[in-house]
């Protein structure tokens, strides 16, 4: 089996194919030898599990995932590199590669379909331009995941995994805590990939909770409240919850002093059990 992180056999088997690579398609694909193992190995491939991998590329994550998981499927949206993957993957049994987008397959039918009787978790190295989307899907779908283990740009992994109550916390860090707790687990520098992308890469993991760990009257309000309070960054949470929900400033900030908060806190000050207490109150 040639090795698919050696930047010759790569340009030799592309070229066979006669492909390009598409911006568009965040087709950044790896070429350091050490990070696709070390995803695999932090993100669960071990036997009794199933891995559902977003964009394989080449295959080269596919292929260590292989290696180590009961079985792989592989979701990869472009046609052009379904001939590839079926030459590089050839002798992987356990791997199904599923020519579909991510965003409009629908999952729990994949895992239905091919992790029957196996824990199953994500590993991929995400193309950039849907990383939040595709984590969103992933969490508000409810699959019955362990964890997903994937690679996104320096600055999202930094927001994702935020702990609440800092600068770098956004609306993003409080859905994701939500459903998971996240890990930063590595980086990786831009010269990993081919083409080199113009930013660094890290390596998060987020380990899913269960759904009972918080205590909320209603999911959606706590969503929309979280939301509103990041909408404008620069304002007082009094304020943007005002403009954005649409409720009239004198309750919010009258709601906000009966929880023993100023009138000047920022939405990046609270924890999670503020914001839960915040939802709740307001619209009750
Ligand atoms: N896993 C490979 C690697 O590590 O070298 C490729 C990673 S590359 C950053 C992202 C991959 O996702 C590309 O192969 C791209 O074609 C694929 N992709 C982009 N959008 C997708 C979508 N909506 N659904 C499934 N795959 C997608």
């Amino acid at each position: 089996m040639n090795n698919l992180t050696d930047i010759n056999v790569i340009k030799a088997l592309l070229k066979k194919h006669g492909f390009t690579f598409s911006k568009a398609l965040g087709q950044n694909f790896l070429i350091n030898p050490s990070v696709a193992p070390e995803i695999a190995e932090c993100g669960n491939a071990k036997p009794g599990f199933g891995i559902l991998e977003i964009g394989a590329g080449i295959g080269v994550l596919t292929k260590e995932l292989a290696l180590r998981a009961e079985k792989v499927a592989a979701v990869e949206v472009d046609g052009r590199l379904i001939p590839v993957l079926k030459e590089t993957l050839a002798w992987y049994s356990n791997v199904t590669v599923i020519n579909e987008d991510v965003m409009r397959i629908n999952l729990h039918d994949v895992i239905k379909e091919h992790f029957t009787g196996m824990d199953v978790a994500v590993c991929a190295n995400l193309p950039y331009y849907i990383t939040s989307p595709v984590i969103m899907m992933l969490l508000e779908s409810r699959l019955e995941l362990k964890s997903i283990t994937v690679m996104v740009q320096k600055e999202a992994g930094i927001r994702l995994c935020a702990k609440p109550g800092t600068r770098e916390a956004g609306a993003v860090t409080f859905a994701v805590r939500y459903y998971s707790e996240p890990e930063l687990l590595f980086n990786v520098s831009r010269e990993s990939f081919m083409p080199s992308p113009n930013v660094d890469s890290c390596v998060i993991k987020l380990n899913i909770r269960d759904s009972s760990n918080w205590n909320v009257s209603d999911e959606k309000l706590y969503f929309k409240t979280v939301r509103g309070a990041f909408s404008q960054r620069r304002k007082t949470l009094a304020n943007s919850l005002s403009s954005s929900l649409g409720i009239e400033k004198q309750k919010v900030i009258s709601v906000l002093k009966t929880l023993a908060f100023t009138e000047s806190v920022r939405p990046e000050q609270l924890s999670m059990d503020d914001f839960i207490k915040i939802s709740d109150s307001l619209y009750s």
